[in-house]
């Protein structure tokens, strides 16, 4: 065994809470779309089940296709693999290994240490600023010879707030063409400040920007494990060579191509999501919280040492929440849920 692999930590899903008698269990501990995916979607996967005694298109060409038509790139800048999450590990070991530097925000998702551990590579971690939000400049500093990836995660999991462009481009005057910025996207369709990041402008712009999207968080596919990276060709192509063969399912391609073909429909649902967030951090404002802006479809309070007696609050109101050492992130999920956490939350503020 390779010894420095024993040490290894595992990744912590999020919670998911045991039925009750008494009240509706709801799980807002993985930034889960909380509503069921549109028919359209529905209709595609039942009619891909169908053929699953077959293997899926190992290539991915359709949804490749589509893809690259809708981001208006080749379609030799495009992977697709079994979430985001999968791309981001075959980027870290296509571009980094033992004695390389890894260069992302902390905290930030906690792939990026465990990926980075299996690469062998070392992992920098730069602190967010006191606003929760990505700390360039520092982040800009940490890189050296030694690094071949900054990841930047904007919206930040588990934070909430986005990069502003005008702070990223002046990061990206800083760093060596040589080193890959990851742009981690995973809920950029969920962000509606116009200051924000918008991640396709940076790889237009830029020769060594790879950007990261999925089909889990805003198109509500999380279960069926699809994601894709938009990058440099030569990159794309040894993504592509190092996936899983056969990883994405043919439900998973046919329901993600079905996704993108019903968009406006999928995007209603991201809207109504968007405006419950605004609804739910109004409430938290009024309780006196002092939120940073939220960009993406949870939040994030920090709580400190109050995190676990506050997870534990909720449930046992029947809400499974993600507690961090430094705080809480909250998934914005069915209304009754989120009300269900604003009572946990307003009980507490009470009693300080
Ligand atoms: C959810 C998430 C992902 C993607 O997850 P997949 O389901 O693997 O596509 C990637 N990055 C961040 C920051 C996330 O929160």
């Amino acid at each position: 065994m390779r010894q420095d692999l024993l040490a290894l930590p595992a990744y912590k899903a999020g919670q998911k809470l045991a039925a009750r008698d008494d009240v509706r269990v709801y799980k807002l501990s993985s930034n889960e779309n909380p509503l069921e995916p549109i028919p359209q979607v529905l209709d595609a996967i039942v009619a891909a089940a169908s053929e699953v005694n077959r293997y899926p298109d190992p290539l991915n060409s359709a949804l490749i296709s589509a893809l690259a038509e809708k981001l208006g790139v080749p379609q030799e800048a495009v992977a697709v693999s079994t979430g985001s999450v999968a791309l981001l590990g075959n980027l870290m070991q296509v571009l980094a290994g033992p004695g390389d530097e890894v260069v992302y925000a902390w905290r930030s998702f906690e792939a990026y240490p465990i990926w980075a551990q299996i690469t062998g590579a070392t992992s920098i971690q730069v602190p967010l600023r006191n606003d929760f939000d990505h700390d360039l400049s520092a982040m800009a500093a940490a890189v050296n010879d030694r690094t071949r990836v900054v990841i930047i995660c904007t919206p930040n999991n588990p934070t909430g707030t986005a990069v502003a462009a005008t702070e990223l481009h002046e990061f990206m005057a800083r760093i060596p063409a040589d080193v890959v910025v990851v742009i981690d996207e995973a809920y950029a369709e969920f962000v509606t400040d116009s200051f924000a990041v918008a991640g396709m402008d940076f790889f237009r712009t830029y020769p060594n920007v790879v950007v990261l999207r999925t089909f889990s968080k805003a198109y509500g596919l999380a279960g069926l494990r699809v994601g894709y990276a938009i990058a440099p060709t030569q990159i794309a192509d040894l993504l592509r060579r190092t996936a899983i063969p056969f990883g994405v399912s043919g439900i998973a391609q046919a329901a993600a191509l079905a996704a993108l073909e019903h968009e406006a429909e999928a995007f209603a649902q991201v809207r109504l999501i968007v405006a419950e967030r605004e609804r739910v951090t109004a409430e938290l404002a009024g309780q006196g919280w002092g939120l940073a802006e939220m960009s993406a479809n949870f939040y994030w309070l920090p709580t400190g040492a109050d995190s676990a007696a506050i997870q534990a609050a909720c449930a046992d109101a029947g809400v499974a929440v993600r507690p961090f050492p430094e705080g809480l992130r909250i998934t914005i999920g069915e209304p009754a849920a989120n009300d269900r956490v604003l009572g946990v939350l307003a009980a507490y503020r009470a009693t300080r």
